[in-house]
């Protein structure tokens, strides 16, 4: 279109103005940033210095192949949240091949031990077992040059390679560190599974756990720090139930839901703190000419604030009682029956924040630094969310390499740029879990 076009030169010419007028501005500034200064020296961090370190560092590049092999193989085992039994026992085996002391806890997470000189502390590293796909999806992987193509290769078969891959590598090195780390493969951590693992994890360690680490997906660019509160919940509204001319102005379920979904949905949600909500699911009726006896809604709400989340779960119920009682009030046969209303709670994901100064904050940055990654810390639901809602220290961070479209059947993962992830991983644990003087062994 002619006025687009003339709109794009237009903007194009500005444009390079504007980039001129930045040069100007460049030449013309004195050099002090980069020259006068002397260039700093991004010193070593102290856990660089012990040999074991760099053995283990040295560990991924040669083991490429490898942990592209343990990735395929666990991705291509299916295991949607609460059904990762199979998936659970490979990485288990996995993890004693490792030389580690492993066991399965009674909700099926796989704990491997490499027991510190200090039993009385643990660090966990976790990566999550389960995929939100069905059981029945095909989950072959299938490899396109450097690209391995299959639902849940990333998220989270990413993380579960990584996790044997850390493993390995700090056997190989014999490490012994000062904390005892637990790694943990832990079952239902997507979708309703309601971060059930990591409960199970931080309840049982609760008393020793200083640290949890945990490896969810691909990437480097992030770490997550801060957990989004979330709750889920299903309205169920029941009646008699008749036929649509014979019994018509009798309560009608579905009447109910939409006049207290359109309540609720008008209610006012702050931008900040961020808040939302999902109207998600619905279902209810039978046929067409019958009015029918149950309505339901799923409803997703998720904010910044656990107070707004609170506040935002009460209006979900007002309104719909609300909704219920508008029915009931408007219906011009009331001799027919009344209706019910439930709300259930289908899960709540608690919300909670690293504090800044948080040790394990200034670890994955000392990692970053070396490494020579950059990161931005985020927001986002992860199992990090029950030892962040509790006050113990926990991040989530990708296992490095780069994958796309996680939770879609065209998920894909290209692991170049992994070993950085690796890296970055190994030296926060090491940071957090510290390694063993020889003398204290
Ligand atoms: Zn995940």
């Amino acid at each position: 279109m002619p006025e687009i076009g003339r709109e794009l030169k237009q903007r194009d010419k500005k444009r390079t103005m504007k980039h001129f007028l930045v040069w100007v501005i460049l030449l013309s500034m004195p050099l002090r940033s980069s020259l006068a200064q002397p260039p700093r020296q991004a010193t070593a961090p102290e856990i660089t210095k012990h040999p074991q370190t760099q053995t283990a560092l040295d560990w991924f590049k040669p083991h490429e192949s490898l942990i592209n092999d343990v990735q395929i193989k666990l991705a291509e085992i299916p295991a949607p949240s609460y059904q990762e039994e199979q998936r659970a026992a490979a990485v288990e085996q996995l993890l004693g091949a490792a030389g580690l002391t492993t066991h399965r806890d009674k909700i099926g997470n796989v704990i491997a031990e490499l027991r510190g000189v200090n039993e009385k502390e643990v660090v966990i590293l976790s990566a999550h077992l389960d995929t939100v796909f069905p059981a029945g999806t095909d989950v072959k992987v299938h490899r396109e040059g450097e690209r391995l193509n299959g639902p849940g290769i990333s998220d989270n078969g990413t993380g579960l390679a990584a996790l044997v891959a850390i493993a390995r590598a700090m056997q190989a090195a014999k490490i012994k560190p000062r904390r005892t780390i637990l790694f943990a493969a832990n079952v239902g951590e997507e979708g309703e599974g309601n971060l059930r693992g990591m409960r199970a994890l931080v309840d049982a360690y609760r008393a020793n756990l200083k640290v949890a680490i945990v490896l969810d997906g691909s990437g480097t660019d992030h770490v997550t720090t801060k957990a989004l509160a979330s709750r889920r919940l299903e309205v169920a509204i029941t009646g008699p139930g008749g036929h649509s001319w014979s019994d018509f102005g009798m309560v009608n379920p579905i009447n109910a839901l939409v006049r207290g979904s359109v309540r609720f949905i008008n209610t006012k949600v702050p931008t900040s703190p961020r808040t939302t909500f999902n109207l998600g699911q619905v279902e209810g009726g039978t046929s067409v000419n019958s009015i029918p006896h149950e309505a339901k809604l799923k409803v997703d709400i998720r904010s910044e604030n656990e107070e707004e989340l609170t506040r935002l779960e009460a209006a979900l119920r007002e309104c719909m009682a609300a909704g219920v009682r508008d029915e009931q009030e408007s219906s011009r046969d009331r001799s027919k029956g009344r209706l019910e209303l439930k709300v259930e709670l289908l899960g709540s994901r608690p919300g909670g924040e690293l504090a800044s100064g948080s040790p394990v904050l200034a670890a994955v940055r000392t990692a970053d630094e070396f490494v020579g990654n950059h990161s931005r810390l985020e927001r986002s639901s992860t199992d990090a969310n029950i030892p962040l809602s509790l006050g113990i220290d926990a991040i989530a961070i990708g296992a490095g390499g780069n994958g796309v479209g996680a939770h879609s059947l065209q998920e894909w993962y290209e692991p170049s740029g992994r070993e950085m992830g690796l890296k970055r991983a190994l030296l926060t644990l090491l940071e957090v879990a510290g390694i063993a003087d020889e003398k204290t062994r």
